[in-house]
């Protein structure tokens, strides 16, 4: 990498790093956040307020990850840190049931109406493995399809071409996922119902269910083209599987009902994260209660968890779901409507080849003329682009995922100074995405 590429040093977070490098695997505890893709410094940081991010060294970044979607109301939100500082008060966990859990789940239905019943649990990972799970016992079937270019978390069969940091560092497989557990796993390509209907009949009775992203964002944001989900709905429903619909990074972000509520499709069961832990490791799958009510102590499917459902995080995530009204959403889709036009202009007046796709409030810009309609198209962009743009960006206070295959998130706190952050750095980035080279 040129010396251009990384125009500011960041001594403090390299130092960080060093010392991480020393006593974890590649210096962090989840992949994407190691800058691989774009190369540097991964910038330790060390505060958030609202839609600012501080690092090590003292720089402040407008934050367009937010925590990888949780953060919708920005970081430290005066009234999700109150409630939790209520709940650490009364104790940090119990192992028993606790009304806390009680008002999640019942604000969580509430507002998905395919969900009668949920499980909580502590992160996406677990809520998409055990979905999973529940679908094999009550099916009796063992069969999954899945789509190349979604993720699902880091559960053994589901890791086949997968999205997020399995895109990011181009692994076609994982070493530890046996060949039992990865032939049952069927991956078609997304958006492309013939393939669904083409499974189906190569396998008869066996298909356990299809799980896909509800709109997927972990290939970059590539939403379901007109019909896909209810086809997929329409194909479980003819061959007797469950549909699976991850609202994981979704759901309670895209509306107020999540994917869901944007679209209609009603699924069997549905997988949960992020935004409903505001910020602390809580996640859910539920739906359908006859399915649900296999689960144990109901019944023989088994799934549990030591912190399941702990107070803090049901704090946490109580207070940010009670804050989530329609005039919230109406703020998040605003801005994130102005930063996407700002992109495209940006880009549009370098004469940069680039497509910019959304999924409500969610959106990620491909390096290539789209429609991005699956991993193929996504891996089709020119990601070198990516790496100077994000880059120049950096340097300028503006922190994007650092990786091209993932979605852009903002939140009610981005402000007019925010965006205007935002858009005196955007001119830069895009010269140097156009003047980048492979
Ligand atoms: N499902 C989707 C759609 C996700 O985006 C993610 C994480 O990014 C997961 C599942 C896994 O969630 P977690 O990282 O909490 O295990």
């Amino acid at each position: 990498m040129s010396e251009l590429a990384y125009p500011y040093e960041a001594p403090a977070s390299q130092a960080l790093f060093d010392r991480a490098a020393a006593v974890t695997p590649g210096g962090v505890n989840s992949p994407v956040r190691a800058f691989r893709a774009v190369g540097g410094t991964p910038r330790f940081m060390v505060s958030g307020t609202g839609p600012y991010l501080t690092d090590a060294d003292g720089r402040e970044y407008v934050d367009l990850v937010c925590s990888w979607g949780p953060m919708i109301l920005g970081h430290a939100h005066p009234e999700v840190i109150a409630a939790v500082q209520e709940a650490v008060a009364r104790g940090t966990s119990f192992g028993t049931p606790a009304e806390g859990e009680v008002a999640l789940a019942e604000a969580m239905v509430e507002r998905v109406a395919p969900l009668e019943e949920v499980r909580l649990v502590s992160s996406g990972t677990e809520a998409t493995m055990s979905a999973i799970r529940l679908a094999r016992g009550f099916t009796q079937r063992t069969k999954v399809i899945k789509f190349a270019g979604c993720y699902h978390g880091h559960v053994d069969s589901l890791l086949a071409a997968a999205g997020s940091g399995v895109a990011t560092f181009a692994l076609p497989d994982t070493p530890g996922v046996t060949g039992a557990q990865a032939s049952d796993t069927i991956v078609l390509p997304y958006n492309d119902l013939e393939a669904v209907h083409a499974a189906f009949a190569a396998h008869p009775g066996e298909i356990a269910c299809v799980i896909t992203e509800a709109s997927p964002g972990n290939m970059g944001v590539v939403p379901p083209l007109p019909g896909f989900n209810q086809g997929l709905k329409d194909a479980c429903a003819a061959g007797g599987a469950l549909f699976v619909s991850d609202e994981v990074m979704t759901g309670f972000r895209t509306s107020r009902a999540g994917w869901y509520g944007v679209e209609g499709v009603v699924p069997d069961l549905m997988t949960f994260g992020k935004v409903m832990g505001g910020g602390f490791p809580a996640a859910a799958f539920g739906g359908r209660a006859d399915v649900m009510a296999h689960l144990a102590p109901a019944g023989p499917v088994y799934q549990a968890g030591t912190l399941s459902g702990n107070p803090v995080a049901t704090a946490a995530g109580l207070a940010q779901l009670r804050l989530l009204d329609d005039a919230a959403y109406e703020t998040v889709n605003a801005v994130s409507a102005r930063i996407q036009g700002l992109v495209t202009e940006a880009l549009a007046k370098e004469g940069v080849a680039h497509t910019v796709q959304t999924a409500s409030n969610m959106f990620s810009v491909f390096f290539t003329d789209g429609p991005v309609v699956d991993y193929e198209d996504a891996k089709a962009q020119e990601s070198f682009r990516f790496t100077a743009f994000f880059h120049s960006l950096l340097s300028n206070g503006v922190y994007l995922p650092p990786s091209s295959f993932e979605s852009w998130f903002v939140s009610t706190a981005h402000d007019e100074r925010a965006v205007q952050r935002i858009a005196d750095a955007l001119p830069a980035a895009a010269r140097a995405a156009a003047e980048a080279t492979a």
